[in-house]
């Protein structure tokens, strides 16, 4: 052995003593120190030098890292109510202990309990929806991208695969999701109208071929543009593919189910019920963000083309499972029970955007008092602007309140680092000196929490 590898820490006795305190299972950090191991023998073979002291810190400090990616629950301070980083749209109290209940036992997932025979997936969810968005037919799948892939791949056929598109509406949501892609994909070919800010019926008018499959839409959730615009009314959209019987689709991304402009001094997003009304024939949309349900894509529209989307093969791959089932039926449930009222629901999306900034403040109160005098920051209660986030209303800002806490005797980012890496971790969002905790995404439990942890690690 080369003299400079016997500093190279041996894998058992380290990985013994790291398992302990990162508290993983033990042949995943015999793996993970084996591996750290290796790299730094070939990093010795090619010359580097260390100490055993320097290369145990290192292979630590990695470790944790690793360990901290595991999924764990997150306190959100960054005002952001559905934050994709943060796993979207937290579920409420009803939904999760429906989960626990189906989760821990059998279920009549696909069994008819009267005949006692095999019986309909999603039979019950499928009708509730429908309801909810006053729609003929509904069903779900496992996210709003499968949903609109599953839609143009059944509504295009060999040839006829023209789907029209307008120039201003081929967005890039995030996460690998681009509609020109996304067409692709489908075996859709994509036919461009109009110009990025003003498209007229016309544009659509003229585009259309036998070929064409269909015309979509598609909001624009996470930007807006203003200023020179026009674009047909849905309403024209409609009785021109109705006149070449083609269907009209719209991806309406979010899926609102209340008038977000009644719950807070923010902008009305479209709902689904709106898009039907107008004459949209299949709409889609995501039942993770403004909803606040499990993350899934949701299909509404005509009866005869949700009958079809089912039959096709692909259909059985992006099903959803009983655990999501379960929670979407929950929810789909509660605004069917509340009518979206943020006073009875259980959603806590629509209960956060609800919240007066009032209410905000005297929590903040309350959490300044509970962490007393501390050495090293100066804290402050502060007006901020939360947001919806989740790729919807770009333009909304909520009126909030946060907690400022502008640190004195630790750096901003060692503090940050500090909140994100304890338990339970706490995310915030910095602003020149300053973190910011914003309240509005605060749960009210979790109040103290945050209170404790700026305590402890502000006093002296
Ligand atoms: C968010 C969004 C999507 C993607 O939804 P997922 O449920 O994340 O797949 C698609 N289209 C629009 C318009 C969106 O806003």
């Amino acid at each position: 052995m080369s003299s400079a590898l016997k500093i190279l820490p041996p894998v058992e006795p380290l990985a013994n003593a790291l398992a302990n305190s990162v508290s993983l299972p033990k042949p995943l950090v015999v793996s993970f120190v084996r591996k750290e191991v290796a790299s730094w023998r070939k990093q010795l073979l090619a010359g580097t030098t260390s100490d055993r002291d320097t290369i145990e810190a290192a292979i630590t400090e990695n470790l944790e890292a690793f360990a901290s990616s595991r999924l764990q629950p997150v306190i959100n301070g960054t005002g952001v109510l559905i934050h994709t980083n943060l796993g979207r749209s937290p579920l409420g109290k009803t939904a999760a202990a429906a989960l626990e209940k189906i989760a821990t036992g059998y279920s009549n997932l696909e069994f008819n309990l009267p005949e006692g025979t095999r019986g309909k997936r999603a039979g019950y969810l499928e009708t509730a929806l429908a309801c909810l968005v006053n729609a003929e037919a509904a069903t779900a799948v496992n996210n709003c991208a499968a949903a609109l892939v599953l839609i143009l791949r059944h509504l295009c056929d060999g040839e006829k695969n023209e789907v029209i598109v307008s120039r201003s509406e081929l967005v890039e949501i995030g996460g690998g999701f681009r509609v020109p892609e996304i067409l692709e994909t489908s075996g859709a070919k994509l036919v461009e109208v109009g110009a990025t800010n003003k498209t007229h019926i016309d544009d659509y008018a003229k585009a259309i071929t036998p070929n064409t499959a269909l015309i979509l839409k598609v909001h624009r959730s996470n930007f807006y543009i203003e200023g020179f615009t026009a674009e047909p009314d849905i309403t024209e959209l409609s009785e021109l593919s109705r006149a070449h019987s083609f269907p009209l689709v719209e991806d309406i991304g979010s899926g609102a189910m209340m008038n977000t402009d009644e719950l807070a001094p923010i902008d009305h997003e479209p709902t689904p019920q709106e898009a039907l009304t107008k004459g949209v024939d299949l709409i889609c949309f995501s039942g993770d963000k403004l909803l606040g349900g499990p993350q899934s894509g949701i299909i509404a529209g005509r009866s005869d083309l949700i009958a079809g989307i089912k039959k096709e093969p692909f259909f059985r791959a992006v099903r959803c499972d009983k655990l999501i089932l379960t929670v979407l039926q929950e929810s789909i449930d509660e605004y069917l029970r509340t009518q979206a009222k943020p006073s009875e629901t259980d959603v806590p999306n629509l209960k956060a955007l609800a919240l007066p900034p009032e209410a905000l403040k005297s929590r903040a109160q309350s959490m300044l008092d509970a962490i007393g005098p501390v050495d090293k920051a100066e804290i402050s209660i502060v007006d901020t602007m939360a947001t919806t986030g989740g790729g919807t209303m770009p333009k909304s800002q909520i009126p909030s309140i946060g907690l400022q806490i502008t640190p004195t005797g630790i750096s901003l980012n060692k503090l940050s680092k500090l909140l994100r890496v304890g338990t339970p971790a706490i995310v915030g969002y910095t602003q020149e000196k300053h973190l910011l905790i914003d309240l509005r995404t605060l749960f009210d439990w979790q109040d103290t929490l945050v209170a404790d942890r700026l305590k402890n690690i502000l006093k002296g």
